[in-house]
């Protein structure tokens, strides 16, 4: 993929980069099928990326008629790749021998290592005899839906259709790679004014908040709307506030130390709880939650705010549910989206039904709303909120960091871009966007 890397750096256009050769293996970041045992009996918290996640040269699989071979300039890691790496809640080659026996195509995903990753931005190189709308040459982003469409269940809202996968996570040829297979139907446009990394940390986080706020399949929200993000300067959560602010409502953040106070403050986001100061333990111990503590933040909230929040902006799970269903507003939404602290959830459905509040499943997005979450970024209505930036050989680092909630944002992975701020194309939109906006999260983090 040298080649390839050189190339694209020097501007080589679509019909050089179609006749240059493909290789048989490429870089990827992949756990292997023979280690999933190799965490037993040890703790979550000490379970170890470093260990799982590693990168070397694996085969190219054979394109289907319906796909894209990408060469991949940048990366994000996820917490689904976190998943993955620890080899919970499940070990992630149940999903690609499940897909394996769908078809001819899906069996090139059952093998011994799973390539990782849910984000890229690059370039496509080969496009498959039944692609229509994209050719080699053309700078894109991927979002990880990743649909059958001769499914019928597929046809409605895709997030629906019975075999509906995340890229990278429950399918193989992911986006933490120096290159990526992916269905036609996944590839979104790049921005325009971004740099590699900025472009490829968006996708995913920044279209399951959408889906969450801004579509009608989520809370949805209104102008006016109060609404509390759990995470607010985390991945989900970053992406979530600038929903919110750009809808014409109130974002109330819930961060963990006064450094992400301070920073959710330059964003514009002016309520911000840090809950680590405030202490709360809305759990007396493992079996028993402490209303007391629900109402002391619930009325943080309100001394904020004004009044309780329209919508919650729930992924933290456990630890936080019933706290987010008792401070809700009477007939307001919970939408969740992940359990991170934990899935067995526990809340007092008191609060839910006398005051008619609903909680509110949602899971990424489908290829429209992705596709509108996108034109945002390209916009500039939204901003990458890009914290920090490993090179793909210390993946198993960057997701130690996201294991750890070490970080802010998102943290980008350099794949073939050899260094960070190539991939601006618009520099007269960067200027308009702001310099300043757009490297925020990069600038403090640093
Ligand atoms: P992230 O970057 O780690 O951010 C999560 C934030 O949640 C952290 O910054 C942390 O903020 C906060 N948090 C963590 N544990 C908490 C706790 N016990 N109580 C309160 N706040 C807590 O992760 P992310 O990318 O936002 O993803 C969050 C979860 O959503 C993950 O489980 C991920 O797998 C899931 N997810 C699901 C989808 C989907 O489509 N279903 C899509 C994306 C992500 P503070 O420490 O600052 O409070």
């Amino acid at each position: 993929m040298q080649a390839f890397r050189e190339a694209i750096v020097a501007g080589a256009n679509g019909d050089e980069l179609g006749a240059m050769a493909l290789p048989e293996s490429y870089r990827a970041a992949h756990v292997r099928r023979d280690e999933v045992e190799m965490f037993a009996g040890v703790d979550s918290a000490e379970k170890d990326p470093r260990k799982s996640l590693h990168v070397s040269e694996v085969p190219v699989p054979e394109l289907a008629p319906d796909e894209a071979y990408l060469a991949v300039m940048a990366s994000s890691i996820n917490f689904n790749t976190v998943w993955t790496s620890i080899f919970e809640p499940l070990p992630t080659f149940g999903f690609l021998d499940r897909l394996g026996k769908e078809s001819a195509w899906g069996a090139r995903h059952a093998l011994d290592h799973h390539v990782v990753g849910s984000d890229a931005s690059g370039v496509v190189l080969r496009v498959g005899s039944a692609v229509r709308n994209w050719r080699p040459g053309d700078k894109v982003v991927v979002h990880c839906n990743y649909v059958d469409d001769q499914d019928p269940s597929a046809h409605d809202d895709s997030m629906l259709a019975a075999n509906q996968r995340i890229w990278g996570f429950e399918s193989n040829f992911g986006g933490l790679a120096d290159l990526a297979v992916v269905k036609a139907n996944q590839l979104m446009p790049k921005a325009r004014h971004l740099s590699w990394e900025e472009a490829a940390i968006n996708a995913l986080c920044n279209s399951t908040a959408y889906r969450m706020l801004v579509s009608h399949n989520g809370a949805p929200m209104k102008q006016g709307d109060r609404v509390l993000v759990w995470g607010g300067s985390g991945g989900l959560g970053s992406y979530a506030v600038q929903h919110v602010m750009n809808g014409g409502g109130t974002p109330v953040a819930v961060v963990s130390s006064p450094d992400k106070v301070d920073l959710l403050h330059k964003f514009g986001v002016e309520a911000v709880i840090d809950r680590a100061a405030a202490g709360y333990r809305f759990w007396k111990d493992e079996h028993t939650q402490d209303e007391s503590e629900w109402r002391r933040f619930g009325k943080d909230v309100r001394a904020l705010v004004g009044a309780e929040p329209d919508i919650v902006f729930e992924h933290p799970g456990r630890q936080t549910m019933g706290a987010s269903v008792f401070v809700c507003k009477r007939a307001g939404t919970i939408v969740t989206c992940a359990a991170t602290s934990g899935y067995m959830i526990e809340y007092d459905n008191r609060h839910l039904w006398m005051k008619l509040k609903t909680i509110k499943g949602s899971h990424f997005a489908n290829y429209r709303e992705a596709w509108d979450a996108n034109q945002l970024v390209c916009d500039g209505k939204v901003v990458p909120p890009l914290s920090a930036l490993y090179p793909l050989d210390h993946v198993g680092d960057a997701a130690f960091q996201v294991h750890h909630n070490l970080h802010e944002g998102k943290i980008g992975v350099l794949c073939l871009a050899p260094e960070e701020g190539l991939g601006i194309d618009d520099p007269e939109l960067r200027a308009r966007v702001g310099e300043d906006r757009i490297t925020l999260f990069r600038r403090h983090g640093a």
